[in-house]
């Protein structure tokens, strides 16, 4: 491995050199099936040309301005996705963390317009909103913690699913400003929450005067069969993150808010150089240009149904799984053991997946895979778990 490089990630020894749609090729020429998409980045699928003719027009016109200034696109893009979304406005940032960090700000903010001297966020564990201090603070994982003590102040943790201990917080703490929780816990191990845990959730922000603050980083971008994936749930939140399938590989984060939370900052309360350039705006818009040519919303919806029906058979009854969890193209299969070398054994067969939570294969594959590419996805993994 490169030493000039952070060792920041355990690393495969392997290095790609283009993709087409599913699909990543090495420099040997050999083609891998991404099941993993970047990390749920790249929801079209590798090198989609509406994408890739965008950011070349862009980049040939203007790639950067500065907030200084109106950027047609940025505008284009926030209309479009508070009218996808019913938010009222948004913040343009880079990545899933710092959309994080916006809607924390404003919830602290919201907190001081109250007086409130410690303005307190409840968040879950096995969570994880991303790596900086607020956001790795938020996160409910010991490794995120460690060794960056001390953490921020102004968190308050409580089980996932759980709304009593919400409930018992809510008796006994006046500095409460906000619940931030994923709709479906991605790093945590796909976990998915009852079907009336959000509204739940909502129903104990709207008693109490909180904002309810959903992260989307992963779960948004069509990925689990809606746009959002609160919209399963016939809940609007106060404030809502994404970022990982809205630029298809080009770095670009969104903090959506609605109605009090969307009248907190004025000039001067946040800021980004680079949020919602023109260059990760074309971006989006292109995605979501395709996305709704391509139908992608309904598409990820029926293939996440069909692969996960596939999982339920082929693995019926076998002793080493404990769980088949998914929505639409947010699929995880725990296994009754922990399976840390399942990563490597996929990517000899090239099949690009990971394994979190310790024991759970994660699969979040492009929006854009076809049915063969499915059967394949089912057949090798079904195949290493009867091997291992
Ligand atoms: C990936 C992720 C983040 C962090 O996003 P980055 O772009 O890596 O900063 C935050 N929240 C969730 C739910 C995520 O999956």
């Amino acid at each position: 491995m490169n030493h000039a490089v952070m060792p920041t990630y355990g690393r495969t020894d392997v290095q790609f050199v283009r993709g087409e749609g599913a699909w990543l090729i090495d420099e040997q020429g050999e083609r891998y099936l991404d099941a993993l998409s970047g990390l749920g980045v790249v929801a079209l699928g590798h090198a989609n040309s509406a994408v890739a003719d965008a950011l070349s027009a862009q980049s040939q016109a203007l790639l950067h301005t500065s907030n200084l200034y109106r950027i047609p696109l940025q505008e284009r893009l926030a209309e479009r996705l508070a009218s996808i979304s019913g938010m009222d406005n948004m913040f343009f940032a880079n990545s899933g963390a710092e959309a994080c960090e916006c809607a924390i700000k404003i919830a602290r903010l919201y907190g001081h317009t109250k007086q409130y001297t410690e303005p307190t966020i409840i968040v879950a564990e096995s969570a994880f909103h991303g790596r900086t201090m607020a956001t790795l603070t938020a996160t409910g994982n010991r490794k995120v913690h460690a060794g960056f003590e001390p953490l921020v102040p102004g968190f308050l943790r409580v089980p996932y699913n759980d709304i009593n201990s919400i409930e018992k917080i809510a008796a006994n703490n006046n500095q409460v400003v906000a619940v931030f929780v994923e709709p479906i816990q991605g790093e945590g191990g796909i976990q998915i929450p009852d079907p009336d845990y959000l509204k739940g959730l909502r129903a104990i922000c709207d008693a109490n005067d909180w904002f309810l603050i959903i992260d989307e980083v992963q779960s948004g971008n069509a990925r689990t069969g809606k746009y959002f994936c609160y919209q399963h749930s016939d809940i609007l939140p106060d404030l809502v993150t994404t970022a990982k399938g809205l630029g298809n590989g080009v770095p670009i984060g969104v903090c959506l808010a609605r109605g009090k939370a969307a009248s907190l900052f004025q000039p001067g309360n946040h800021g980004s150089t680079f949020g919602g350039n023109p260059l990760s705006c074309a971006a989006a818009n292109a995605v979501l240009d395709e996305f709704e040519r391509l139908d992608i919303v309904n598409h990820a919806a029926s293939m996440g149904t069909y692969l996960l029906d596939r999982f339920n058979k082929a693995l019926l009854g076998d002793n080493r799984v404990k769980e088949i969890r998914g929505k639409g193209l947010m699929l995880g299969i725990e296994l009754t053991s922990p399976c840390p070398d399942m990563t490597q054994r996929a990517f000899d067969q090239k099949l690009l997946i990971n394994v979190t939570a310790d024991s759970v294969i994660r699969l979040l594959p492009p929006l854009i895979i076809n049915q063969e590419e499915a059967d394949r996805i089912v057949d090798t993994i079904c195949e290493l778990i009867k091997q291992s």
